[in-house]
């Protein structure tokens, strides 16, 4: 765990870490994006030998092996990676009330 977690500027939670998903394809299957891993991969340590970034999830197919786990930078935190909000609904209201504080200010 980090000890330097920032956390929400609107409601104080903890950000979550802003993840890439990593799709595994067979040797042979066909591709859907450009950062398609094809291999077969069975553990997480396997998928990280894949990847510069910080493998920080995997998630199996019904036949056991990885079908695509999750990268992260190491710094990007919360809604959009941007590391102020959590969430879209965090960010507008922080916008909204900026906005009614700037009016009556
Ligand atoms: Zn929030």
């Amino acid at each position: 765990m980090q000890n330097n977690r920032p956390c929400c500027v609107e409601c104080g939670k903890p950000l979550l870490k802003y993840t890439h998903t990593v799709f595994v394809q067979k040797p042979g299957g066909g591709g859907r994006a450009k950062e398609d891993v094809y291999a077969v991969i069975h553990t997480k340590e396997e998928a990280q030998r894949h990847t510069n970034l910080e493998v920080v999830s995997v998630r199996r197919g019904i036949d056991g092996t990885v079908d695509r786990f999750g990268t992260w930078d190491g710094e990007s935190w919360g809604h959009e990676g941007r590391g102020f909000f959590c969430n879209q609904t965090c960010a507008a209201n922080h916008g909204y009330r900026a906005a009614i504080t700037n009016e009556h200010a």
